[in-house]
């Protein structure tokens, strides 16, 4: 097996401030996982579309899974910059594949804070060892960004709801145990105020699952389509009340725009540093690429901007831990990081010439993989426009 590619990083302008030695102490053990369990399995995965089933009980075990939740459901107890670098030291490996973060830090949190007491002990402990893998299915092939025009209904019929309906682009769906589902309750023409979140079993007869999705990148995290056909749920299923699948969606929204945020930041330095590299080793003209003035003054300007990028996410971060970040906050943060990402991608692309068009070079991949950070989690248009809605 290949030992991961790992680019130097490119030292911080400015230092962090975030971290204790504990949180470097996870980092480490963070960082083998992802060299040794993630990295050299990556192209296996993009060819299957999916991680091995197993890995997750592996991750499960080392305690990469789930580390916020509190210890009485199997989780660490820590706070979310166990989250931070998760999502970081998976970006540093250059991995699209893995769909962990989704699994622990957004569907764990929907149990946890909406779930009772039956809901956090039968899942949580699951979780968090890699017994059930978990997703979150809100969008559908007709709506995405307008959520409450969602299609998929559970009518309450006796002690148990029937839902019928279909979801797309869902993250660890093919793998998935189980999703935390958005459905319409009650008067399905009322929009926001009928919609509700099911925890459904994906053993359930009547939920199937479609083949992975082929997408453009990413091609190793499995995205897939869900499909519910007369699916019988147990009314104990319903996530807090009826009617209020908005209000909780709303809760975690700023947390989960952050987390792509993170993913972004770490990314664009992930391209810096692997760029820097290159541009050094290639010569044209008989010296390095790097020593051309275009390439120095576009290598300065990613490291500037990329350090304007770090300074606010790890502000953003701050406030996560104080509770206090707002919702513009971290709108701001998932489009303007997300774009950079973009941009960043695009130009170190460039500076590697045709090599850069070539998928053995993580550049390359990164250039697929990255795009859709500016399309899910809310598409930067609706951050703008959430944005605005705050002046
Ligand atoms: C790789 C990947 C993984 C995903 N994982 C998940 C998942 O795990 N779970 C899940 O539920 N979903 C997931 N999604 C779906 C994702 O969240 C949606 O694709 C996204 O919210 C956009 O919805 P849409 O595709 O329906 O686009 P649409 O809503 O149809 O938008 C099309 C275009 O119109 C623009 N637009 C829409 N409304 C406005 C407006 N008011 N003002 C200005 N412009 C507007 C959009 O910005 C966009 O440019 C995933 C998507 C991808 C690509």
């Amino acid at each position: 097996m290949a030992d991961a590619y790992v680019p130097k990083p490119v030292a911080p302008m400015m230092p962090r401030t975030l971290f204790n030695e504990d949180h470097e102490a996870f980092r480490a053990t963070a960082r083998r996982f992802f060299e040794t369990e993630i990295a050299p399995y990556h192209e296996k995965w993009e060819e299957q579309q999916h991680l091995d089933r197993d890995l997750w009980n592996k991750a499960g075990e080392l305690g990469m899974l789930c580390p916020t939740m509190p210890e009485e459901y199997g989780g660490s107890g820590v706070d979310r910059l166990y989250s931070m670098i998760m999502m970081e030291e998976q970006a540093r490996v250059g991995d699209s594949a893995s769909g962990f973060s989704l699994h622990s830090d957004i569907v764990a949190n929907y149990i946890l804070n909406f779930g009772n007491d039956d809901q956090k002990k039968n899942w949580l402990p699951k979780m968090a060892s890699g017994e059930a893998v978990t997703a979150i299915a809100m969008t559908e092939p007709g709506t995405g960004s307008d959520l409450q025009r969602i299609k998929t209904t559970a009518k309450l019929e006796g002690d148990h709801y029937v839902v019928n309906g279909s979801k797309i682009f869902i993250t660890n769906g093919y793998l998935c145990d189980m999703a935390v589902v958005a459905v319409k309750t009650g008067d399905a023409s009322q929009g926001a105020q009928s919609v509700s979140l099911m925890i459904i079993e994906a053993d359930r007869d009547g939920f199937t699952k479609g083949k992975p999705l082929k997408k453009v990148g990413m091609k190793g995290q499995d995205t897939c389509e869900l499909f519910f056909d007369n699916v019988k749920v147990p009314k104990e299923n319903l996530l807090g009340a009826e009617g209020m699948g908005f209000i909780m969606l709303m809760k975690e929204l700023a947390w989960e725009r952050m987390m792509i945020a993170i993913i972004c930041a770490s990314g664009a330095e992930f391209a810096l540093a692997t760029t820097v590299e290159y541009v050094k080793e290639r010569e044209a003209f008989g010296k390095p690429v790097a020593a051309f003035q275009n390439t120095r003054f576009k290598l300065a300007e990613m490291r500037s901007e990329i350090q304007i990028a770090r300074t606010y996410v790890d502000k953003c971060m701050e406030l996560v831990l104080e509770n206090a970040l707002t919702p513009e906050a971290a709108c701001a943060a998932k489009y303007w990081v997300s774009d950079l990402l973009s941009k960043v991608v695009d130009e170190c692309v460039q500076l590697h010439g045709g090599y850069g068009y070539m998928l053995e070079y993580p550049i390359a991949r990164a250039y697929i993989d990255t795009r859709a950070n500016r399309i899910y989690g809310g598409t930067n248009e609706i951050m703008k426009e959430l944005i605005s809605r705050s002046l």
